[in-house]
């Protein structure tokens, strides 16, 4: 079962799960925690100074000669004030710094884990709806942006300033208990507000979310598809499904604009409103002569350093929901670990490539049952066809003797080990397998036939390319095998897949019409190539061409999931069922009448 998607999330779990991976930096933390203290400490040195000025300079002024009395007042003041300045400029660097050093390597270590842990899970987490590649890959981006920007804002803003704020709310206290109240009153009364301002949004602010997957792999989708949709003239259509969609998102944002711009107000009036409370409680403390003009200062301007982080809060706060939405997303990509492919330990020494299928049952992850109590005996060294309809579910046995997905029920052996003991990695080495579409991977056409033997030299590249019936077509191209291989044609790419099986040179060989993309010439190569390599492997093919079935060791039928009959070519002809019937429509769809009557005339 997957984990439900909207799970909230919260600070602390978010720090528990990010401590994994800011461990390497302890070090650095620690000592960016240490010079944040101490930039702490110095921001409270402008205050304190201009109090100590006024109030000598208010002194002085009652001396018959201010000037030559006030000089080593302004010695101390310029002394400690540059003094402090210069300071500053090594603690602001050190702590930026070494903040956005945190922050880059957090950002590249989280970026690297969800990479490799994706790569190890199973296929079926990849067909869920909830997983689309847009959807991941929005889900990823964002959750790293945000979580990242949270550690940054941890050690830039928040820390910084929260102790900033600290430090100056004792210094109020220990100067006077009443304008200490007075400033600690207003914290509260702005988080209140500010909380107010995130529950207003944090609904919008997941809807946002999902509209914006949506859209992204809507304008994916669109691209991927724009022929289909072209050819069908739906321009109109899809343009107006995207409008929709970007509407829904401007409202969205303008709602969280609004909704900020009312509540930052609100904020800005209690902060002032707080700033004039001091003011008010100063003065009034100066002319009942408890306080000197200087305190006036020094608490407007420590009251400053306390509603600094206030000012940056609803920032502050945004960064942190983005943080708590994105990062609930993106920890249930990267911790789906009950999603990691199950795997055995037993490695064969030399695998004779015998399969059999008992009982087997096999329902995808979207409750489509496609292989219902399924026995089959795959010998080796033999060619074995499968051979139905589509959706009958040929492929499925494939992709379960590839172990891509585990039979629901029953069991399959490979060499009379269960096919489950094996591990992976091990068992689809000694696999080569075919597609009908098979992937081309970004890059050169000698890059993507390397994918079959990393360790290949040039000359057996450009061998396996030859027997796949590639190597004139490729020096016929202007960079030959430097050239594009996305550039090339359906049939092309399927020689680079053909090629990479043979540089593969697997015991095992899974061929899922290989040939349906080629043309007729290509296709006869082709198989002449497959003939050759074929000899003494277990060879699986489902293809819907007589020839290559006709060829068959033993042939497996299937209907609706079910094996119908098996047996060879003229048993399954004789048997007059599903296989006769099968072959008689493809008989009839070649017209051999006309064509045999052809051959006769010529
Ligand atoms: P065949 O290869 O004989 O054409 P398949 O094995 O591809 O048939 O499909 C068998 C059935 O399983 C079909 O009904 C198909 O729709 C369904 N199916 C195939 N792949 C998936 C998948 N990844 N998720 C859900 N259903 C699938």
């Amino acid at each position: 079962m997957p984990k439900p998607f909207n799970r909230t999330i919260n600070l602390l779990q978010i720090y528990r799960q990010l401590r994994p991976f800011i461990r390497p930096y302890r070090k650095m933390i620690i000592g960016t925690l240490l010079l944040t203290f101490v930039g702490a400490l110095l921001a409270q040195v402008n205050p304190l100074v201009l109090k100590y000025t006024v109030d000598e300079v208010t002194q002085l002024t009652q001396l018959p000669h201010p000037m030559s009395e006030g000089i080593h007042v302004l010695v101390v003041i310029s002394a400690v004030l540059l003094g402090k300045e210069l300071l500053n400029i090594f603690i602001q660097f050190g702590q930026k710094f070494y903040g956005e050093k945190i922050r880059i390597s957090t950002s590249s270590v989280l970026a690297q884990s969800v990479i490799d842990k994706i790569l190890l899970y199973r296929v079926s987490y990849f067909n869920d709806e909830n997983h689309e590649s847009g959807k991941l890959q929005v889900r990823i981006d964002r959750g790293i942006e945000s979580l990242t920007k949270l550690v940054q804002n941890f050690f830039i803003d928040i820390l910084p300033l929260f102790s900033n704020a600290i430090i100056a709310l004792v210094i109020m206290y220990m100067q006077n208990v009443y304008v200490g109240l007075v400033s600690t009153v207003v914290v509260p009364i702005y988080f209140y507000v500010s909380a107010l301002q995130a529950k207003k949004l944090a609904g919008v602010r997941r809807t946002l979310r999902n509209q914006r997957e949506r859209k992204t792999s809507g304008l994916l989708n669109l691209i991927n598809s724009i022929m289909v949709i072209k050819s069908f003239v739906r321009e109109r259509f899809e343009g107006e499904k995207q409008y929709d969609l970007q509407m829904k998102l401007m409202d969205s944002q303008l709602f969280t604009r609004r909704t900020n711009f009312i509540y930052d107000g609100l904020k800005t009036f209690i902060e002032q409103f707080g700033v004039v409370l001091i003011i008010l409680l100063t003065v009034f403390l100066v002319l009942d002569q408890q306080m000197t003009i200087g305190a006036i200062m020094l608490h407007i301007l420590l009251f400053n350093n306390v509603s600094a982080p206030i000012r940056q809060l609803h920032r502050i706060y945004d960064d942190m929901n983005d943080a708590m939405i994105y990062a609930e997303g993106f920890f249930d990509i990267l911790e789906a670990d009950d999603q990691t492919e199950p795997n055995g330990t037993f490695e064969a020494l030399e695998l004779q490539g015998k399969f059999e299928l008992k009982n087997v049952n096999f329902t995808y992850p979207n409750g489509m049952a496609a292989l219902k109590d399924v026995s089959m005996l795959i010998e080796n060294g033999k060619t074995t066809a499968l051979v139905g309809l589509s959706g009958a579910g040929k492929s499925t046995v494939i992709n379960l003797l590839c172990k891509f997905y585990l039979p629901t029920s029953g069991e399959i052996l490979l060499d009379d080990t269960p096919l489950n003991d094996f591990e992976n990695a091990a068992l689809r080495d000694d696999i080569g397998l075919v597609l009908q579409k098979n992937h081309i991977f970004q890059g050169s056409i000698e890059d993507n036939i390397r994918y079959g033997n990393m360790d290949a030299t040039f000359e057996e590249i450009v061998q396996a390319a030859k027997k796949a019936y590639l190597h004139d077509q490729i020096l016929d191209l202007p960079e030959q095998y430097r050239h594009d291989a996305t550039q090339l044609s359906g049939g092309q790419q399927q020689r680079i897949a053909i090629a990479r099986l043979f540089l593969k040179d697997p015991p095992i060989i899974f061929l899922d019409e290989p040939t349906a993309s080629l043309d007729a010439i290509a296709t006869e190569q082709i198989k002449n190539s497959l003939d050759a390599i074929k000899q003494g492997r277990t060879v699986v093919i489902i293809s819907h061409s007589l020839s290559q079935i006709l060829d068959a060791d033993r042939i497996y039928v299937m209907k609706k999931g079910e094996v119908a009959e098996n047996g060879t070519h003229d048993e399954l002809m004789a048997m007059n069922g599903v296989y006769r019937e099968i072959f008689d429509a493809s008989a009839r769809s070649l017209n051999l009448d006309k064509l045999v009557s052809s051959f006769r005339e010529n």
